[in-house]
């Protein structure tokens, strides 16, 4: 495991795509977000299939993802009910998910959706939970190639 993350050509794992933020309100959010990021959210997008709606910052190489639910069985709501608003997930940058997938199911990650899905900003993603994660939902993400 050890020699497979020192080598050099490898890079399986490119950044960290963008981290989610799981918010109540997009708008009121959005405000707080440019004032503080000093940039303007440049895309919003709804993923149905998700419940939810979201907002991109660019900041440097990552992005900031805020999420907002759009119905109350969305993860976004059920996430707030439970802890509030706030860091929601930490996005990687994958070049082939079904690789990553199989190197981290191998070594006893839990993927949380077996089959990647089409998640917001043209991406490939699937989830790793939690409790196999230090607590910290990670989505891996590969952008869709045309
Ligand atoms: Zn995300």
């Amino acid at each position: 495991m050890r020699d497979f993350f020192l080598s050099k050509n490898c890079k399986m794992i490119k950044k960290v795509e963008h981290i989610g933020i799981a918010v109540k309100d997009l708008q009121a959010s959005q405000k707080l977000m440019e004032d503080l990021l000093d940039t303007k959210m440049y895309k919003t997008e709804t993923v149905n299939s998700e419940g939810v709606s979201t907002g991109f910052f660019q900041v440097g190489e990552t992005k900031i993802e805020l999420l907002e639910a759009t119905n109350k069985q969305s993860p976004i709501a059920k996430f707030i009910e439970k802890r509030n608003e706030g860091i929601h997930h930490i996005a990687l940058d994958v070049d082939d998910i079904y690789t990553e997938m199989e190197r981290l199911q191998k070594l006893g990650f839990i993927i949380l959706n077996e089959t990647p899905k089409k998640g917001a900003d043209n991406k490939l993603v699937c989830f790793l939970h939690p409790k196999s994660t230090n607590g910290v939902l990670v989505e891996l993400c590969q952008e869709i190639k045309e």
